[in-house]
């Protein structure tokens, strides 16, 4: 049986598939099991054929070009499963878009991921899509952009998921060798192992243990949704943690994303003075203040460090 020949037409692979369907009225009739499945093996190939036809070889030479092609067509839109089958015309189509995802940096965002981040992070709508309607077996393309760096955090995470631990120190593992950088929902997952807790040890992360970790919700809003950044490798102190998201969202934007002290904002971040934006209890914790929003200010970590030590 020849495989997928170059320069044919959809519509030469439609009339095959008719004849083919047209015959198959007698293989019914016939009591040979084997022969009607056998004709049937050539429908599901003449479909296939049909199905990655529809995007020239010209365009995309490949089940994973003509993956890229469909979604860089129909960006922000819920697409299925199914329909990617269709146009790439392989069973493997889920692997392809996997290796798009982590290897080739193209933001593609799966149903199961948004459901787990929705949990965390409520991003009810990404670009307009409503993604707490996605089932999981939903894709959509969340950024035309690729991200280059995407194949080398791609290797590093790749390494980490294979080590020991559980999976919330893999995904600080893979944080502190991205400090900075925006990581994407899906790597995370991916890094963890595949962990369905993932978000939640994301958050954890953030409040309890003190990671610098922002999202668009958490302290930058300028991040895409479904982006994670480890501002800085370092902890916040003690004291300051265990702010609820919901608490630190408030404050900030009451604030304005700004240094309560000294103003500074995102806008002026640059390489070389690299500061980010802390919670500081004006009432400490030992003097009985709370995790609430009346008694947290707004401090970047170069006035948040100044102001601890003096308190010492
Ligand atoms: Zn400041
Ligand atoms: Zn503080």
């Amino acid at each position: 049986m020849p495989r997928r020949t170059k320069c044919e037409q959809p519509e030469s692979h439609r009339i095959e598939l008719i004849d083919l369907l047209m015959n198959f009225e007698a293989e019914l009739r016939s009591k040979d099991l084997r022969r009607k499945v056998l004709s049937l093996v050539d429908a599901y190939r003449l479909l296939h054929n049909l199905g990655s036809s529809l995007i020239p070889m010209e365009i995309a030479k490949s089940a994973r070009d003509r993956i890229l092609c469909y979604f860089r067509k129909y960006p922000s839109t819920i697409i299925d499963g199914e329909e990617i089958m269709v146009v790439s015309g392989i069973s493997e189509w889920a692997r392809r878009v996997r290796e798009l995802r982590v290897q080739f940096g193209w933001s593609i965002i799966s149903g199961i991921t948004a459901k787990e981040m929705l949990k965390e992070e409520s991003p009810l709508v990404i670009n307009g899509v409503e993604i707490s309607e996605m089932k999981p077996n939903q894709y959509f393309l969340a950024s035309p952009e690729e991200d280059r760096e995407a194949a080398r955090r791609w290797h590093v995470a790749n390494d980490i998921r294979k080590g020991k631990g559980g999976s919330k120190e893999k995904i600080i593992e893979f944080f502190r060798q991205n400090v900075g950088q925006p990581i994407s929902g899906e790597e995370l997952r991916y890094a963890a192992n595949d962990k369905s807790e993932w978000a939640r040890r994301v958050r954890e992360l953030r409040t309890e243990n003190g990671w610098p970790i922002v999202t668009r919700n958490t302290g930058r809003p300028d991040l895409p949704v479904g982006m994670y950044v480890l501002e800085q490798d370092r902890q916040s102190p003690e004291h300051d943690r265990n702010i609820p998201d919901l608490v630190r969202r408030t404050v900030l934007e009451q604030a304005k994303y700004r240094c309560a002290n000294c103003k500074w904002h995102h806008k002026k971040w640059n390489r070389s003075d690299p500061r980010f934006l802390e919670l500081h209890h004006s009432v400490p914790h030992s003097h009985g203040g709370k995790n609430e929003a009346e008694n947290l200010i707004v401090l970047c970590n170069v006035c948040h460090d100044q102001i601890h030590k003096k308190r010492r």
